[in-house]
């Protein structure tokens, strides 16, 4: 068994402390914080378990007033993450409220590598918001269990839990039987399944694990959480990340990447915003950070050298 227990603070606060001075959005109704903030402490989670040399995306792409949330964690555990709010979020709202209202709700999972081949594209998975019986599920570790059953096929217990100060979690994971190389998501046996699927130490381990209340979770330490849920078990601990290598708030937008986002439109369309609004403006969802393109900056990214009309100098 391995497990990962992650307790995020000042990396959190800032996404929160952010989003509430952006002024066109403001702070995030109760339960969208605190169902972003789960999915902070997943994604993390879900990185530190795989150790992806690129960025993890954890997306719930939803059917109600939220239509998107999003979370990124690169290999450094710089992190980021957004939610798009549309309609009215009551104050308790449940996961199916927010996103799922009509079962349309998705989850995916992408894995970008850090260098790609050409043409090489990066890994998704998508799981629905909806179990087996076509019930919704109104935890998201449930959601993620499901996924990690089916992409890793290795059982998987996940206790999540946020408010406006603190984003924790704690995986539980029952590893293979044969090899160490295998948690990337090498394919099992049936036979193996099996075997998991009836491992009493795993059971045993998964069953303290959720008794894990979310009150303990979000105020108490690691080291007085694997105490009161672990004290019979031979436990090996790691030390924790910390410094410069711990997660942290980190934004990868930049000057350049919406230059390219500019380049895309087609200087047709780039124009037409010029002139109808004098400049573009875009605004990054993650950071609050504002660009600015004014008509001069946008005339020179299109001008490509090679485009250049020929000079007077040149033979016609
Ligand atoms: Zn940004």
């Amino acid at each position: 068994m391995r497990g990962v227990l992650v307790r995020l603070t000042d990396a959190w606060t800032e996404i929160l402390r952010r989003r509430a001075a952006n002024s066109a959005t403001g702070s995030y109704p109760l339960p969208v914080q605190n169902m972003l903030g789960e999915m902070v402490a997943a994604a993390t989670l879900m990185q530190s378990n795989i150790k992806f040399n690129g960025s993890l995306i954890l997306q719930v792409l939803g059917d109600g007033p939220v239509k998107l949330a999003v979370v990124e964690v690169q290999a450094d555990f710089g992190l980021r993450a957004t939610a798009t709010v549309t309609g009215d979020v009551p104050l308790e709202a449940s996961l199916s409220q927010m996103i799922n209202v009509s079962n349309q709700g998705k989850c995916a999972i992408t894995l970008d590598p850090q260098t790609r081949f050409p043409g090489q594209q990066p890994y998704q998975g998508v799981v629905p918001l909806v179990g087996d019986a076509r019930e919704k599920l109104e935890k998201l570790s449930d959601v993620l269990e499901h996924y990690m059953l089916q992409s890793e096929q290795l059982d998987t217990t996940l206790v999540l839990a946020a408010d406006d100060k603190v984003a924790t979690g704690l995986l539980i994971q029952r590893l293979p039987l044969e090899g160490v190389g295998n948690l990337a998501g090498s394919r099992l046996s049936l036979a193996h399944e099996d075997e998991i699927g009836s491992n009493e130490h795993y059971k045993r381990i998964a069953l303290l694990a959720s008794t894990l209340k979310r009150e303990e979770l979000l105020t108490l330490d690691a080291d007085t959480i694997l105490r009161r849920l672990f004290w019979e078990e031979k436990l090996l601990r790691f030390a924790p990340l910390a410094g410069d290598s711990a997660p942290h708030f980190s934004c990868t937008c930049s000057r350049e990447r919406v230059s390219r986002m500019i380049l895309g439109l087609g200087a047709d369309e780039a124009q037409s915003i010029i002139s109808e609004r004098g400049e573009i403006e875009v605004g990054c969802d993650f950071c609050g950070a504002h660009y600015r393109f004014d008509p001069i900056d946008v005339a020179r990214l299109f001008r490509v050298p090679g485009d250049l009309p020929p000079s007077s100098e040149t033979v016609q």
